[in-house]
Formats: structure tokens, sequence, C-alpha cells
């Protein structure tokens, strides 16, 4: 279905056409027409598959169709790094518009708080939002929730699992009750539904092809031994020596212990994990969008809400520990229908994970041989693992604690500067 059919605002319409969206994706050509009727969602649908659009495009119009001041929609995100990743979509959709909005996300040194409190405390339509930060400017008092229509949950999911469920339900206690609730998330485990249940009215269901990647994306997977893995992530690099390329680790530790190695084996590779601060992190990214570097070591933090079109490849150094992770490391490629390839490193303890992965794509992905200077390799046999693995003696997870903290650090992590304008001049002339 072209974006025309669909008759949004004709600012909209011209934003679109600037931008060369011509035809909605699956999840925009059932999202969008319902919303427009003022109806709750609930879709499940991946990073990738163009759920930004599909939320921002019709809240936009209906913004554009009102004649309301102030707040008037709140989105809600997991990470600061999707927060502004939904912001800047929306600037770009907006060009032809007035609609403003504001990211507010936890960092900063006081400066940007007090800029985005007077920024909340003024009013802009759209508010675009983590959690812990938010509920900061709410419990200040200063910002007036009566006019907010919508509400939108971004990966709700994501939310869920980094222990945000009561932050949201904080956030929702100072909207008006009357409003428009939309939930975007990668998959719909129980607890989302049972969020839905409370903070929706009689939602539509939207399910695009949940957690397939795109057909575009070449996978493999390489079976090895742990002391096997960096020394073939090298050669791989070596041997297709690719522009754009992301390899994903499960652990901080792991990451910087990677990214380390390339650098010292010459490689133009940096690392994002969240013991960088928002600015660091946003430098790497700069470095790899102007191709200053090649490749990035990341973790899980990145496999999220990062915008990079033109990924050549995706590298899992450990299998993902949740087989939706895979889907959105893998979705980092071939966006917006270009093509990508991504392979997984698959040491024996960790096969049974990846045949989970396997069961959740619905086939199997194409075992390659590990060249032969490697020496011997273990053979992938999952279902022998996993009696094995009923033998092993269960040992507390020191590191959960950790690992938990770090998740949800985001409003801890000082970040002194931030660059960006949260208003065009037209926001600024508007209020
Ligand atoms: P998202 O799933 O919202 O992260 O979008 C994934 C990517 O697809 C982004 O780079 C979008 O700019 C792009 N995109 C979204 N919708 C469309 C569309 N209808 N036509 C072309 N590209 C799109």
């Amino acid at each position: 279905m072209k974006f025309t059919e669909i008759n949004l605002h004709e600012n909209i319409q011209e934003g679109l056409d600037a931008i060369g969206f011509e035809k909605a994706s699956p999840v925009q050509e059932f999202a969008i027409p319902l919303i427009l009727e003022g109806k709750d969602i609930i879709a499940s649908a991946q990073t990738g598959t163009g759920k930004t659009a599909a939320f921002l495009l019709p809240v936009m119009d209906k913004i554009m169709r009102s004649k309301r001041d102030g707040i008037q929609a709140i989105v809600i995100a997991p990470t600061r790094e999707l927060a502004i990743q939904i912001d800047q979509n929306l600037e770009g959709f907006s060009y032809f518009t007035e609609v403003g909005s504001i990211a507010v996300y936890g960092g900063g040194d006081g400066k940007p708080f007090t800029q985005e409190k007077n920024a909340l405390t003024r009013g802009t339509d759209v508010v675009i939002c983590t959690p812990g930060r938010m509920i900061s400017h709410l419990a200040g008092g200063y910002v007036n929730c009566d006019s907010i229509t919508t509400l939108i949950l971004d990966e709700a999911d994501r939310m869920l699992d980094m222990g945000f469920f009561a932050d949201i339900m904080k956030i929702i206690s100072y909207l008006p009750k009357e409003r428009q609730t939309l939930l975007f998330s990668a998959t719909m485990p129980v607890k989302i539904r049972q969020l839905a249940n409370q903070i929706q009215n009689k939602p539509e269901t939207i399910n695009i092809a949940v957690s397939k990647p795109p057909e575009s994306i070449r996978q493999g997977a390489y079976s090895v031994y742990n002391n096997q893995k960096s020394g073939l992530i090298k050669q791989i690099l070596k041997e297709k020596n690719l522009q754009t390329v992301v390899i994903f680790c499960s652990s901080k530790i792991s990451t910087k212990e990677l990214a380390r190695e390339l650098k010292r084996a010459k490689f133009s590779a940096d690392e994002i994990h969240s013991d960088l601060d928002q600015l660091q992190r946003k430098e790497v990214l700069q470095k790899f969008r102007s191709r200053k570097i090649n490749i990035i070591v990341a973790t899980d933090i990145l496999s999220r809400g990062i915008d990079i079109d033109n990924i050549d490849m995706v590298i899992n150094y450990d299998v993902p520990h949740d087989a939706e992770d895979y889907v959105h490391r893998i979705g980092r490629t071939a966006r917006a229908a270009a093509k990508g390839e991504a392979y997984t490193l698959i040491i024996p303890k960790e096969q049974h994970k990846f045949q989970s992965i396997e069961d959740l794509l619905g086939t199997t992905v194409e075992k390659l041989d590990v060249p032969e200077e490697f020496g011997e390799t273990p053979k992938y046999e999952p279902d022998k693992q996993k009696k094995f693995s009923k033998f092993r003696k269960k040992r507390p997870d020191k590191n959960r604690n950790n690992r938990r903290k770090s998740g949800n650090n985001q409003n801890k992590k000082p970040s002194n500067q931030r660059k960006r304008k949260h208003f065009k001049p037209s926001e600024k002339n508007k209020k």
C-alpha cells in the first residue's frame, strides 16, 4: 500500500516524499489506519519492520488536526539510544509540520535536566522518554499531563526485562484515563498481555511475522571451542574485508577483551557497552557511520534501537542468551531490504541455546566448516549436549546482580554534554 492511499496530512506526506518513503511496510499498513481511528493497539513487530513510523505518523497526524495545546503524546522507550532515535525519526517526518518534540532521558549534569524541565513546563507536542528520567520530572510537579491523548510503549518486552514495570505504571498514574494506548513489543510473553490488560482498552492485535529475520540475511554458524573464537573472527574479518561489521558479545568483559585484541591486530575497531557514557557511545557510532572505523564490538545494548543502515555483517561472538536477541542482533544487517550476512560462533555448552534459536526461526542455520588450520572442532550435537548439561551442577550466577544493575543504570552514568538541540526553530516559534 502506498502512503498516498492512507491520507495522512499533506505536510506529513510531503515529509515522506522528501525522505523517499513511498510504500508502507506491513506493520505501517495495519497500524496506521487503526491508530487514526482511535483504537488501542498491541503490535508485535521487531526492529527493522518500520514500527517507529507506524506509530509516529498517525500520532503526528492527530496532533496536526487537533486544536489542543500542551503535551499530546508520550512515548516511553527502554534506552536513551532508542529515545534519541525515535526523536530523530520524528524530526525527519515533521520537517514540513510544526509538530514539536523533546527527548527526555537519563544522564547529564543538571543543565540538560533544567533544559528538559523548562521544555516540559512550557509543553511540547510529543515527549519521548526513558522511564526513570520521566518520573523525576513528573515528581517535580511542573509537567502538565492533562492534554495527553496518546501513550506509546515501544519495545515493551525489553522494558519489562529491564525491570521497568513499576516505573511504567507510575508514569501512567499521571496520565488521563481517557487516552489511546499503543503497545509495541518484539515478543508477546504472558507478562506483556497482562500489562496490556491493565493499561489498554480492547486493543486490536497486530502480529507481523514475529521473530523471523529478513530472508535477505545470509546466516551461518561455526561450531568451535572457546580458544578458537578470536582467531576465527580475525580470519573472517580478513577474508571478507567488509566496511561495516558489528560483533556482539554477551558480556562487557568479552566485549572489551575482543575489542582490545582486534585493535592489537590492527583492525579498525572500537567498542560499545554500558561502561561508556552516552557521549562516548555516540562518538563511536559517529566514527562507524562515517567509516572512520569499520568494526564495532558491542554488548546487546546495541542490538535494539540503534538506527544504522547498511551494516554488511553481524557476528555473534557468543550465542545470545535469549532467542529473540538473536533476531534483534542479526536484524542490524539487511535493514530496509539491503543484503547482509550474520554468523554465530557456537561453543559446545551453548549448542542447546542455538538449537532454541533454530526452533524459534523454524529452520536450521547452515553450519559452516572451520578452516583446517584451526585444528579439531566440536561436532554440533545439541541434543547430546543437553543430556550432559542435566548432569552439570548448577552454580549460583555470581554476575547476575551486576548484570541486572548494568541493565538498569541508565540514569546513573553522568554524561556531561549533550550537543543535540531538542527544538527545531519552528518549535520555538510555535509555543
Ligand atoms: P524501524 O523498524 O522503525 O527501526 O525502521 C527500520 C528502518 O526502515 C529505518 O531505517 C527506517 O527509516 C526504514 N523505514 C521504515 N519505514 C519505511 C518505509 N515505509 N519505506 C522505506 N524505509 C522505511
